[in-house]
């Protein structure tokens, strides 16, 4: 080990450049690979991605951009660099393993952890969020480069009449949120509806308050009226029925995108057996056979298989999936998320899972790249990431493989590196 710091060494000494410092060598250059910017332009090959000081100085090809003398540069022929995965609907803090209640600051740093060490580089937390996430939100720019950025909603509004909603919104806002998130669903009848007029209040309180807000909704009917109200991101899939002309047209002129959650949908029904992707070893990287040991259990799977809400989700779920894929090619702008990290939705893994469905569903790969960088950072209002963008963090994933051949390859994942700097693994 010594004679190859001293080898080490010298070398740098022979190349005239010292070794490595945070401090002082503030380039970075990652060379050789074919970049994906998140721009959805044409990739560039043999290429250089420059960074400086944790931020994207420059992107281009190997004849187009110079290196600085003092960069730390990374040789990285053959590989993929894409920006990091942004998951703009996600849940932050409560789940360790697949159980709840676990809410506390070091399980807000171990959960935004595993995200990071899936690609995820940011995290939109759609509700759920108590004051100990506060602190650590990505708009404070305290983001250690070891877990993923941090945006928060707070607490769900609930109330039973306009102004108990309205205090809700002024609560959030004091204790220092991104977002506003509500739901309007009756959980398969088996819970009552936040009425419109609670709603439109609270939209209306976000939005002077200056929110956008994020609405979880199951049917056509609330999803419109959502929208009228003035909602800025369908949180979930319309499940009920094909989406219509109307809704639609409604989309687009309102510009609001759409968030399909498939594996929100998946959660519902996969554990009625054992599900196939317990075995996949990139499953395996976070998650051991003690975290999934209870969802093993015979009379869970089969409660879970003879439950009609397992049982109707399962029904919806292509029908969320003919929905995603006719927004998508009526130009609806289409935002990627998953509802992970609520119990036995793994955070990290869904969103890859998530894109596997969304391929199925059949958006391209270059569509659902897209849903994960620009739109997801365009729509949520995420400053400073979703593009490889100059002046945007140096958050981006080396993989082995093409996401744009295959969209399974973000799974071939080499390295994540948050702020220029490498996750660990
Ligand atoms: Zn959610």
């Amino acid at each position: 080990m010594k004679k190859l710091a001293i080898y080490l060494c010298s070398l740098f000494l022979l190349l005239g450049c010292s070794k490595p410092n945070p401090d002082t060598a503030s380039y970075q250059a990652f060379t050789g690979a074919t970049i994906i910017d998140g721009n959805g332009a044409e990739p560039i090959l043999n290429g250089v991605l420059l960074i400086r000081n944790g931020r994207v100085l420059a992107v281009g090809t190997q004849a187009a951009i110079e290196i600085p003398e003092n960069a730390a540069v990374q040789d990285v022929k053959g590989k993929f660099i894409m920006p990091g995965i942004i998951n703009a609907h996600g849940h932050v803090g409560d789940v360790k393993g697949i159980e709840p209640g676990h809410y506390s600051t070091q399980n807000l740093l171990d959960n935004l952890g595993i995200y990071a060490r899936y690609g995820i580089t940011t995290v939109v937390s759609l509700g759920g969020d108590k004051k100990e996430a506060e602190p650590l939100r990505a708009v404070h720019d305290t983001t250690s480069t070891q877990r993923a950025r941090l945006y928060i909603a707070g607490e769900v509004i609930t109330g039973k009449s306009p102004a108990e909603a309205v205090a809700v919104v002024n609560q959030n806002h004091q204790m220092g949120v991104d977002f506003m998130k509500i739901r309007v669903d009756d959980q398969l009848g088996t819970a009552p509806r936040m009425p419109a007029e609670i709603y439109r209040a609270v939209i209306d309180r976000s939005h002077q308050l200056g929110y956008k807000i994020a609405t979880h909704m199951y049917s056509l009917a609330d999803a419109r009226s959502l929208l009228d109200a003035g909602s800025d991101l369908m949180a979930h899939s319309v499940r009920d029925q094909p989406v219509d002309a109307a809704f639609i047209q409604l989309m687009k002129k309102k510009n609001v995108a759409y968030c399909p959650t498939l594996t929100r949908e998946l959660s519902t029904f996969v554990y009625g057996d054992t599900a196939i992707f317990f075995k996949d070893p990139f499953f395996q990287r976070e998650y051991d056979n003690a975290v999934i040991q209870p969802l093993l259990d015979p009379a869970r799977q089969q409660q879970m298989r003879e439950s009609k809400s397992a049982q109707t989700y399962k029904k919806q779920l292509p029908v969320a999936m003919a929905n995603l894929k006719t927004l998508s090619d009526q130009g609806v702008p289409i935002v990627f998320g998953t509802d992970s990290g609520m119990p036995a939705r793994f955070m990290g893994y869904f969103e890859h899972l998530e894109m596997a469905m969304m391929a199925e569903a059949g958006l391209s790969p270059a569509q659902i790249v897209a849903s994960a960088t620009k739109n997801a950072a365009q729509y949520m209002g995420l400053k400073n990431v979703g593009t490889l963008a100059k002046g945007n963090w140096a958050d981006f994933l080396i993989l082995d493989e093409n996401p744009l051949t295959d969209i399974r390859n973000t799974q071939k994942l080499n390295k994540v590196y948050i702020g220029g700097k490498e996750v660990k693994k």
